[in-house]
């Protein structure tokens, strides 16, 4: 039997196509449910619950938890520990997979051996093949991987006779995908997707967490959200007290912490005025992919709702008032993606019966490029071959012109994923290297081909004279921030200096979480400062201070660190540190980093934002991390990394301290400044660029 999977942030649905009915359906779990929740709990005495019996424990507080563990597909250093071992988020993923095949098959009674597995649209290579991996892990065949909102838009669209074009508005648990697609006859064209992998139901509930609390702190001088666990159990309950005010005019939340006890009446309508700037944010994301489109609300015949939170009736109403575009009334809402899948995979099985013809083509959430040289040679830049919402499957090919006076034999070529010119603000995919061409020192030209699968998945090739030549992969070599540096930049190998500011939030909100802030950052300049590593220590709130000047000795740093205090700056957070950062850091040697710690909200944010851009401009890599009630989609902007902004919590700040020390090393994170290593170029004879 084949199987569609929705493996979703926070709930995953199975589905499959049903030939007398000829219609997809999904298969419930054992508890009859068609939802089953993305938590996998591991209890102390080493048994593991996934699903259902997880979700319950996690109210609890019982065993070790692992949610929303999807966000960290295709990253490594995104790990759960528990009972001495660690899991990786595609290890939890097969885990669920497993857990969710085997019930479909107990409840259909029939053995799986083929799925279609659904992702969010802007997963990367990475994230798509650790998606494959997993289920692969499962022991079944992954036939094809397929973006979530084309999945939502084939159930849909899959029996429509129309031409209209449909704009896809999924908003998930923690995610927010738009996608316009074209849909004609069985025939779905997707134009193109945008998202904000920030942002989500979580925001809706984190609200109701904010608003009960304040009023809790207010009345009893204590706050639930001090106490991790008080607040693990609200921000739980808040979900479903979002779901109530779904259905009702309004809900009566009820907070019972430190003997006292508070209940507080929230109405819809409050809870719509509260949750405004998050619908806002949603409608900045759907007018930034019409920008890129040069599209408009006029070009969408219909708007199609995918996702749990696309119930909330403020999104409905939302939307018809801002586009002025009917919203299509289905019931499908957060099953569309999985019935999507069931499709695709009984399309793919190729004896299908009774499925009409379909024919599906997606685009690219991302851009992709080579390294190359800059026009004038003095510094790397991306250079894009295929263009982000390119129709995939699809490929590219380029001629690239050998440097005259070069007499290499072995070629290099980087993949770069992203936007950006700037090679280090985009992931390095994957390295080949080129051999068995012909170069006489002239200017040799060789075509270099890049090729994006129907899953997503990237493939590099080489020609020269229509021979394909041989192209082998190489692992991405760990210090990679030669690529913030000029290629011609001295080849001796010199130490790579760097420069980090730490910028820790001293608000008043900060007082219970700041010692805990300590002993991570504490551990963070033992492992990072040292003559190379030059390390300084900023304090901010409504002013901002110099806590230590740019220093490689650990002691010193930890002395000033030892000293912070709350409130010396002021209990608010109205002012931005980055500037002061950037000019403690001025004129000093090699790659300049500023890392933000924060927990809150601030009040100049344009002001931040305008920084951050001088620093992107200056090459100043910058890392927002936020904890507690941080606001995460404004970290995401003043980051200048595509990853910048971690969101994360008290227990997991040590975990986001290590990567970006891994990043300090390994130059990942936009640190710009180099000892590259001579070798094989190529010169552009189309592009004005030249490969590595
Ligand atoms: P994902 O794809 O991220 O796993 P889903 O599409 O399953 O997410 O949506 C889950 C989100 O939808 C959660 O935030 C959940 O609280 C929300 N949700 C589900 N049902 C309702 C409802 N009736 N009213 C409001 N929100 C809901
Ligand atoms: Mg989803």
């Amino acid at each position: 039997m084949k199987v569609g999977i929705d493996l979703g942030t926070t709930y995953s649905t199975v589905a499959r196509y049903d030939k007398k009915t000829s219609r997809p359906e999904v298969i419930n779990n054992q508890f009859e449910k068609e939802l089953t929740p993305s938590v996998i709990c591991f209890l102390d005495n080493g048994e593991i619950l996934i699903g259902e019996d997880a979700k319950d424990m996690q109210a609890g507080g019982a065993g070790t938890i692992a949610a929303s563990f999807k966000r960290g597909m295709g990253d490594n250093s995104f790990t759960v520990e528990a009972n001495g071992k660690v899991y990786t988020a595609e290890d939890l993923s097969a885990m669920l997979l497993k857990k969710l095949i085997t019930d479909a098959e107990a409840k259909v009674k029939e053995k799986i051996d083929s799925v279609v597995i659904t992702v969010p649209a802007y997963f990367n290579d990475f994230q798509r093949t650790a998606t494959i991996r997993a289920g692969e892990a499962c022991g079944v065949k992954v036939m094809k991987i397929i973006n979530e909102p084309t999945s939502a838009a084939i159930s849909y669209g899959y029996t429509r006779e129309s031409n209209k074009t449909v704009l896809v508005y999924d908003l998930g648990g923690g995610t927010f995908d738009v996608t316009l697609v074209k849909i004609n006859k069985g025939n779905i064209q997707v134009i193109g997707t945008d998202g904000n992998h920030l942002l989500g139901g979580k925001d809706w509930d984190a609200t109701i967490v904010k608003f009960a609390c304040e009023q809790f702190l207010e009345e009893f001088g204590v706050d639930p959200r001090d106490d991790e666990s008080a607040k693990n159990e609200l921000i739980v309950a808040s979900e479903n007290y979002k779901k109530v005010l779904t259905k009702s005019d309004s809900v009566a939340i009820q907070i019972k912490y430190e003997g006292y006890s508070g209940k507080y009446v929230l109405r819809r309508e409050q809870f719509d005025m509260r949750t405004q700037f998050l619908l806002n944010a949603t409608n900045d994301v759907c007018m930034k992919l019409f920008n890129d489109l040069g599209k408009s609300w006029k070009d969408v015949d219909e708007i199609l709702l995918v996702g749990g939170s696309t119930r909330m009736p403020q999104v409905p109403k939302f939307l018809e008032m801002v586009s002025g575009r009917p919203v299509i009334d289905h019931a499908d809402t957060d099953l569309a993606v999985a019935k999507g899948a069931a499709i695709t995979a009984e399309l793919y099985c190729g004896t299908h019966t009774g499925v009409r013809e379909v024919q599906i083509a997606d685009v690219t959430a991302h851009s992709l490029g080579a390294l190359a040289e800059s026009p004038g040679g003095d510094r790397y830049i991306n250079e894009i071959m295929i263009k982000r919402n390119s129709k995939v499957p699809s490929s590219v090919k380029k001629p690239f012109k050998i440097s005259p006076g070069n007499p290499t034999d072995v070629i290099e070529v980087y993949t770069l994923q992203g936007e950006s010119k700037i090679p280090l603000d985009c992931y390095v995919l994957a390295k080949v290297v080129i051999t068995g061409f012909y170069n006489d020192g002239n200017g040799a030209l060789i075509d270099i081909e890049y090729t994006y699968d129907e899953n997503g998945v990237v493939k590099v090739s080489a020609y020269q004279d229509g021979e394909r030549l041989e192209v082998v992969s190489e692992p991405v070599p760990e210090d990679i921030s030669w690529m913030g540096g000029s290629p011609s930049a001295n080849t001796t190998g010199g130490p790579v200096m760097k420069n980090v500011v730490l910028c820790i939030d001293l608000s008043r909100s900060m007082r219970n979480s700041l010692e805990e802030v300590k002993n991570h950052i504490r551990d963070f300049v033992i492992a990072a400062a040292d003559e190379n590593t030059k390390i300084g220590l900023i304090g901010f709130g409504d002013k901002v201070g110099i806590m230590r000047d740019m220093t490689g000795d650990t002691n010193t740093i930890i002395t000033a660190l030892d000293s912070l205090k709350v409130n010396v700056y002021g209990r608010g957070t109205d002012a931005s540190p980055m500037g002061t950062a950037m000019s403690m850091m001025a004129n000093r040697p090699g790659g300049k980093m500023i890392v933000i710690l924060t927990d809150g909200i601030w009040g100049k944010r344009d002001f931040a934002v305008s920084e951050a851009l001088s620093c992107r401009n200056a090459n100043v890599a910058v890392v927002g991390l936020g904890i507690g009630e941080a606001d995460i989609s404004f970290l995401k902007q003043i980051s200048t990394v595509e990853e910048g902004a971690m969101f994360t919590t008290l227990d997991r700040l040590g975990e986001s301290f290590s990567k970006i020390a891994r990043a300090l090393n390994s130059g990942s994170m936009g640190m710009r400044e180099s000892s590259g290593e001579s070798m094989g170029r190529l010169g552009s004879a189309e592009v004005k660029g030249r490969l590595r």
